[in-house]
């Protein structure tokens, strides 16, 4: 690796390489605990899977529904709570400023399979984390279903980047990571910005790239292809699953507002998983047909259209489903992140924090080092950046 550069004299404690849930709050953890930290974002903050996620704080209950009470549930069990600390502000990083669309979900049936939620229901490990909705609080549509609460609030994501990432501001800057090189006690990180390359030196180095951590890592990840549908409109604000008899949600829907004003719907669940391979025409069609069944009053014919490819990046899984737990590697003073959801994001940079105490990093003051390096610019949701089809 060429090593004259103008930047390569100076050395933080550490480097983050990705700005999205995980690589912003593991360098808020590190720099509240004291070391000199900064993170390189190749293209904007949030803009990879985060902003395209729906916001959800998990607490497992949609995977003990799958019968998956020790795995995915039991692991998300507690994610609910320990968001409320930051959420209410009692707890650092301080989240207080994050919008929360919504503080719970609804969920029912299709139609076709009410003992399954019912049997799901009797269960003890579930009690106290959902209740059935009666009466007023719930759309004429809905009145005629068994509809239950999920006590998982959806958060507005792009006021949680923005929450995360502007105490830090001045140490996020805009690079693309393309290799690093280990020196004796440091490394050195190869970068790329619009005009040139550079070398930034380091004593140890966070992979939190998603699908970036491939390439540049040696660990196997997996993607999870997904083509999520957007609908805008005239449409009511809601927050939910549609269950039927099988192991996801058939519909996952959230609500978010775009910059017009107008009301988004944004959908995921079997129908995106499904749909993947469809061109997006069809895809479109299909959901019409669904919203046709579960929402008969909507009328789809007056609504915006659009769908999004996004892969879903984790580490490798023997059979390509979905990680119960974070995924956390490390090789000598680099570890290697992927969260699998949000929601994973402060245990991940609890996990990441230890790991870098157990290094016996000096911590450094905020040296200002690569302070030359320009700041890294804010994502934007994907329905502000999508081609609407209208009709
Ligand atoms: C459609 C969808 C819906 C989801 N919904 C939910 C949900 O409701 N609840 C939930 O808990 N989870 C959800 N998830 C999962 C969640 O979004 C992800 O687990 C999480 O956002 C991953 O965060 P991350 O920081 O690891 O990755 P990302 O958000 O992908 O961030 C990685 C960043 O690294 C940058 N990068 C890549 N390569 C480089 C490089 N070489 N140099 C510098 N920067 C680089 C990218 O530009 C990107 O900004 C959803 C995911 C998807 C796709």
């Amino acid at each position: 690796m060429k090593t004259a550069d103008k930047h390569q004299q100076s050395c933080v404690d550490v480097i983050v390489v990705g700005g999205g849930i995980a690589g912003l709050w593991i360098l808020s953890s590190l720099r509240m605990a004291g070391y000199d930290a900064i993170l390189v974002e190749k293209k904007s903050l949030g803009g990879g899977q985060t902003l395209a996620s729906q916001g959800i704080i998990h607490g497992g209950t949609k995977y003990a529904l799958l019968g998956n009470v020790t795995g995915s549930s039991e692991a998300a069990r507690g994610l609910p709570q320990r968001w409320i600390e930051h959420l209410s502000g009692h707890r650092l990083p301080d989240l207080s400023g994050v919008c929360r669309n919504s503080e719970h979900q609804w969920m029912w049936d299709a139609g076709d399979i009410p003992s399954k939620l019912s049997s799901f229901l009797a269960g003890k490990l579930m009690s106290g984390r959902v209740k059935p909705v009666k009466g007023q609080s719930l759309p004429a549509w809905l009145k005629a279903r068994t509809v239950y609460q999920l006590h998982e609030p959806v958060l507005d994501v792009l006021s949680l980047v923005k929450c995360l990432a502007e105490p830090n501001r001045s140490r996020v800057f805009g690079a693309e990571a393309i290799r690093s090189e280990v020196r004796r006690h440091r490394m050195l990180l190869e970068v790329r910005t619009h005009s040139e390359k550079h070398y930034l030196a380091t004593r140890a180095l966070v992979w939190a790239a998603g699908e970036g951590n491939e390439g540049v890592q040696a660990y196997a990840m997996q993607r999870r292809a997904l083509q999520m549908i957007m609908v805008k409109g005239d449409l009511p604000e809601l927050w939910g699953h549609v269950i039927e008899a099988a192991v996801n949600p058939r519909l996952t829907i959230t609500s978010h507002k775009c910059s017009t004003g107008e009301v988004v719907w944004y959908i995921g669940g079997q129908l995106a998983e499904d749909g993947v391979r469809r061109p997006p025409a069809e895809q479109i069609a299909v959901t019409r047909q669904e919203l046709k069944k579960t929402f008969p009053n909507i009328k789809s014919n007056s609504l915006g259209w659009a769908t999004l490819h996004i892969n879903r990046a984790e580490g490798i899984q023997i059979n390509g489903k979905r990680p119960d737990n974070p995924i956390i590697r490390q090789h000598g003073r680099q570890i290697t992140v992927w969260p699998t959801k949000l929601a994973f994001a402060p245990v991940v940079a609890d996990e990441v924090s230890g790991l870098v105490e157990s290094m016996q990093i000096s911590r450094s003051e905020d040296s200002g080092a690569f302070i030359q390096l320009a700041q890294a610019d804010m994502g934007g949701y994907p329905w502000d950046q999508t081609f609407w089809q209208h009709g």
